[in-house]
């Protein structure tokens, strides 16, 4: 439970089953469960034209250049405006590519009330050179806005190649050692204190900077907007899958306690229905955060080199690159549900948050935890061989 407003639903809850309104039970979880996929999470990139802004708006939403939705890369100075670039699968998290400030001739202070700064959870600034002065002076005033902010040294895969082909006892630690040093440096000259610098590729987010800087900024984000951050992220580590994982887990006695409530409704057949719709809405969210649906999965492909049904072969789930819907969620269930019921519901049980359950309300809590965490297991584990296909 993160915000104020979340204890107060969870209170909300527990006070509708407890007095036995199932119906109100279920409309407030509903409400909380969404309202915890819809947390807008906005992610300012500026940085001057060409420093990589947009080509790590695409990396970051498993999107190629030239693709429906891609930010236009490659493209030269233009009177660029704020533009917002949705993640595919949770439009709720946005990276906005902002033009550079290089060239402008008015203050850092009106650059930020151009692009209407306090929309943004923090900044991201783009440099594949030293940071110049006004990058500082941008950091600077983002900073009396109370406002955080991050470096990123794009394109360091440019400099890695050419340092390679330049010396003769190269060693990839040590030069990019050098190059953060010499960007934080830069940026303390310049009266920056404790710089965050980042050394990124966008051709190869698994590499380099690319997961300490997620990791801060997941570290560094208020607690409620963690997992926005957290689901929208490329797998491109086992640890991010894990992260992801977890988080999903902890969502799990919110979606048994709503099948608990519909199975408390006194209408024939609809605890059925709404377990089957429940499960595929919350499976589906699996997939997405996963990356294990069919565009995901092409985009992944294309990127890493290795063919679409090489990674295809790996993935063990009926469920993931489908399209997911109630029939196909049944189908899946009645093949495994002698496995499900395998997996110990004791845990599940105890973490009923309602005190003198009916029989079948706790029964129906037993079963959709269980099922849940039986298909969490099996996605996470299809997105973990596929991560180490594509990218180990
Ligand atoms: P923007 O103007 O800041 O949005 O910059 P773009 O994203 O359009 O990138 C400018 C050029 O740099 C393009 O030709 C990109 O292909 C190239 N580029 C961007 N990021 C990288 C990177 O991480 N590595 C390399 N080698 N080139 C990059």
């Amino acid at each position: 439970m993160d915000t104020p407003h979340d204890c107060e639903s969870v209170e909300e809850i527990k006070e509708a089953l407890q007095n036995n309104n199932q119906a109100k039970a279920m409309a407030k979880i509903q409400e909380y469960l969404d309202r915890q996929n819809n947390i807008p999470l906005n992610i300012a990139i500026t940085g001057e034209t060409g420093s990589g802004k947009s080509t790590f708006v695409n990396a970051f939403r498993g999107i190629k250049d030239g693709d429906a939705g891609a930010a236009p890369t490659g493209v030269r100075e233009t009177t660029k405006k704020p533009t917002p670039y949705p993640h595919p699968n949770y439009p709720n998290v946005k990276l906005w590519d902002l033009p550079g400030v290089g060239g402008r001739h008015f203050p850092a202070d009106q650059y930020l009330n151009d692009v209407g700064f306090e929309k943004f959870d923090f900044f991201i600034i783009f440099s594949d050179t030293r940071f110049r002065e006004n990058d500082v002076k941008l950091a600077r005033e983002i900073q009396r806005m109370k406002k955080k902010f991050y470096f990123v040294r794009s394109k360091i895969d440019n400099d890695l190649r050419a340092q390679k082909r330049s010396q003769r006892e190269f060693s990839e630690t040590e030069t990019k050692e050098q190059i953060k040093e010499d960007c934080i440096q830069c940026l303390q000259e310049q009266g920056i204190q404790s710089p965050q610098v980042f050394l990124v590729s966008s051709f190869e987010l698994h590499l380099h900077d690319f997961s300490l800087l997620t990791e801060t900024l997941e570290r560094e984000l208020p607690e409620h907007k963690r997992n926005a951050l957290l689901f929208a992220m490329p797998n491109i580590s086992l640890e991010i899958i894990n992260k992801k994982k977890k988080a999903f887990q902890a969502k799990i006695k919110w979606h048994a306690t709503l099948s608990a409530a519909a199975a408390g409704v006194p209408v024939p057949g609809l605890s059925i229905a709404v377990d089957a719709a429940l499960l595929a809405g919350v499976v589906t969210q699996y997939v997405f955060g996963f990356g294990l649906d069919r565009p995901s999965l092409k985009s992944l492909a294309e990127s890493s080199g290795v063919p679409f049904d090489d990674l295809m072969t790996v993935i063990i789930s009926p469920l993931a690159a489908r399209e997911m819907t109630a029939d196909l969620i049944i189908k899946v269930l009645s093949q495994c549900a002698g496995t499900a019921a395998l997996i110990a519901a004791e845990e599940g049980s105890r973490l009923i948050p309602i005190i003198g359950i009916p029989a079948a309300m706790a029964l129906s809590f037993t079963a959709t935890y269980s099922t849940l965490n039986f298909i969490l297991n099996n996605i996470a584990a299809d997105a973990q061989k596929v991560f180490e296909k594509a990218l180990g």
